[in-house]
């Protein structure tokens, strides 16, 4: 028998945030086996045939698995409670906009989260929009991401420490967590160093194009026929 194959995590490639539904779409498994390569403070656990991960301080699912979790899904935190917890007044226009970044697909704009907010306020201005974003930038309950428009224009509601793949025909930035690549960098810059500067914190931008058919795995030689 064939674990891999019989892996719904590595054969469906997407997992579904439980918390806010959005999809991370992945090309090879992200997760090592070996419970001592996560780094202190995520929990993992595997089963044979499903995986249920606490990756980056959140639960994801294989979209497709028939299974049942071992371990419930964590309540999602409210939206009230996000913005107290740093110190901001849960106003309803911030709450709304909260939501937004966390509904809205990609890593949304400004403008994007605007169109959002006004389908239940019409009179929220674009410039309250992007006063409440900078506050929450400020507060670290949001940060900045980089994208093709060449400024940080992107948002990101999730401030934990991960790496975004690009894609240039659609535009979208999606979430892509890999232990086990977080561990050759921090090797790396162990090993090697960087002349005046001390990392702390890293986060890959990764470009190419979505791709929706079978693809080949990185690990796999091609076949012969
Ligand atoms: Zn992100």
């Amino acid at each position: 028998m064939n674990d891999r194959n019989n892996d719904s995590f590595t054969r469906d490639k997407v997992l579904r945030c439980a918390q806010d539904d959005r999809r991370f779409y992945l090309t090879r498994p992200a997760l090592p086996t070996r419970k001592s390569r996560i780094p202190a403070g995520r929990e993992t656990f595997l089963r044979t045939k499903a995986l249920c991960a606490y990756l980056c301080g959140e639960f994801f699912l294989p979209v497709h698995a028939s299974h049942t979790p071992v371990f419930p899904a964590p309540t999602p935190e409210p939206l009230p409670q996000r913005l107290a917890r740093v110190g901001l007044r849960a106003t309803r226009q911030r709450v709304l906009i909260l939501d937004g970044l966390l509904t809205l697909p990609g890593h949304p704009t400004a403008e994007q989260v605007h169109q959002h907010v006004t389908r239940q306020v019409p009179s929220i201005s674009l410039g309250t929009v992007y006063k409440t974003l900078d506050s929450f930038v400020a507060a670290g309950l949001t940060r900045r991401v980089a994208s093709a428009e060449g400024s940080s224009r992107r948002f990101d509601a999730d401030c934990t420490e991960h790496h975004h793949l690009f894609c240039t025909n659609t535009q979208e930035i999606i979430d892509y967590c890999d232990p086990q690549l977080d561990a050759l960098i921090r090797d790396f810059f162990a090993t090697k160093g960087l002349p005046d500067f001390q990392p702390r914190s890293f986060s890959l931008h990764i470009t190419g194009d979505k791709v929706t058919g079978p693809q080949l795995r990185a690990d796999e030689p091609p076949s012969a026929g």
